[in-house]
């Protein structure tokens, strides 16, 4: 990876174009600005919005409780003082890196001297048989969020197809609202790539105790209009059993937005790869967000991350190398999820196979889960406990060890 202080090494860029119109562009666009690059700054989205926060859209903006206008990133007035020129909708389809140039789809050309790719990604698609009707949403952009919202509010079943968080957040939702709500998710536990089992266990009881019905370890065989209403839809699962509802959303997964960066010959991996500073192997192309592959200083290791925290901390710190002022990405990455009455946050590396040290009680839904590693917290997960992993954040980035009995007796505060 290059040098951050050798980028050109010539003059500061006067061009900087973003592709993406996600968290991490709005963290682009609002970064420059306040460290001082007064230059040409142009933003490529097919989005029609303007920046917006994700975490909202299968909460409160599903559930109708939240306008449209209060998930912008910033305000209407403040974005127009950023002086960005926004290309949307349109989408960029060519890197000519050679002569530093991005080409459109409504045919626009644009010189820059730096690119910062934040594509973001894509709902992943059922296919074929599992996909064979129109009574199918995925959720991904606030556009989606309303429509189906508004699908939701007139339903009395709905069907969600993955037990992920997507999948999780929208039966919560769902059920908020009175719907009833069947989840099929195919592997053996829920958000099995995330959590460990423990944690999995807990999601599982959280959703059976709301009446959700959860089909686990059953994969979705075909998705069909139902044969005697074709307004509703009918479930074939992989063991020959069938599930009728009115409506269905899928939720398994995203995919990366990489095409681009791939077709213009920069490194991709599970992502665009990036160093620490969100460079990439070209020095005037950088990438941040869920479509870069990273690699975190305090992990120590290579991440594609998918989190609200990483889009816009990795933004930040991706916007400001690309102007020069370097300063490595070593965020702990943290992830938080709102279900019910529940908040569970996740900070660092929580393995999937290693047995944690337990503060509190599941059953009562408020514990926190310490996965050590030689004697020092390494990730945690908290349910309704954020002090906890406020604390545990603090001793993670000094390192420091722990007392293992202390953590588990609830009579000694953790401070
Ligand atoms: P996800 O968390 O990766 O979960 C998708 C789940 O669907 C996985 O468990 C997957 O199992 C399962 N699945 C895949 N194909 C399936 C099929 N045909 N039938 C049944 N289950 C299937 O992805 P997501 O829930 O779609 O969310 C997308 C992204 O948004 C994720 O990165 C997520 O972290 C993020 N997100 C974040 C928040 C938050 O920050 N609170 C909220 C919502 C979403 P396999 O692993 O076996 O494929």
């Amino acid at each position: 990876m290059t040098d951050i202080g050798a980028i050109d090494g010539s003059s500061p860029p006067r061009t900087i174009a973003v592709i993406g119109g996600g968290q991490a562009a709005g963290w682009i666009v609002k970064t420059l600005r306040k460290e001082g690059f007064d230059g040409r700054l142009v933003m490529v989205a097919d989005e029609v919005h303007a920046p917006y926060e994700r975490p909202p859209l299968s909460k409160a903006v599903l559930s109708g409780e939240a306008a449209v206008d209060t998930v912008s990133l910033v305000k209407p007035d403040d974005f127009a003082a950023l002086n960005v020129e926004c290309w949307q909708p349109d989408c960029a389809t060519e890197i000519d890196r050679q002569r530093r140039l991005l080409r459109t789809a409504r045919g626009r050309e644009l010189e820059y001297d730096r690119l910062i790719i934040a594509t973001g990604g894509a709902a992943r698609r059922l296919e074929g048989a599992q996909a064979a009707t129109k009574n199918l949403a995925y959720l991904r952009t606030l556009d989606d969020a309303v429509s189906l919202g508004s699908r939701m509010r007139e339903i009395r079943h709905l069907l969600v197809i993955g037990g992920g968080w997507i999948g999780l957040e929208v039966a919560a939702t769902a059920r908020k609202l009175g719907v009833e709500v069947t989840v099929i998710e195919g592997a053996s536990r829920l958000c099995a790539r995330t959590v460990p089992p423990i944690v999995s266990e807990f999601l599982a009881d959280l959703h059976r105790a709301q009446g959700v019905d959860l089909r686990i370890g059953v994969g979705l065989a075909a998705l069909d209009d139902h044969p005697g209403d074709p307004r509703r839809v009918q479930a074939t699962l992989a063991d020959g059993t069938s599930i009728d509802a009115d409506f269905a959303v899928a939720g398994i997964g995203l995919t990366p937005h990489t095409a681009l960066a791939e077709a213009a010959g920069l490194a991709v991996q599970n992502g665009i790869v990036v160093d620490e500073f969100g460079v990439t192997d070209d020095p005037a192309i950088f990438a941040c967000g869920d479509v870069a592959n990273h690699m975190n200083a305090w992990l120590g290791r290579r991440v594609r991350l998918e989190s609200w925290a990483n889009a816009q901390n990795q933004a930040i710190a991706t916007a400001k190398a690309s102007i020069g002022i370097a300063a490595p990405y070593a965020e702990i990455p943290w992830f938080w999820s709102d279900q019910y009455d529940v908040n569970l946050q996740i900070l660092g590396d929580v393995p999937m196979d290693s047995k944690p040290v337990i503060r509190g009680d599941l059953g009562a839904r408020r514990a926190s889960l310490f996965f050590l590693k030689d004697g020092a917290v390494r990730g945690v997960v908290a349910i309704n406990a954020p002090r906890d992993l406020k604390l545990a954040r603090k001793w993670m980035n000094q390192g420091r060890e722990v007392d293992r009995e202390r953590l588990m007796d609830t009579t000694v505060p953790l401070s």
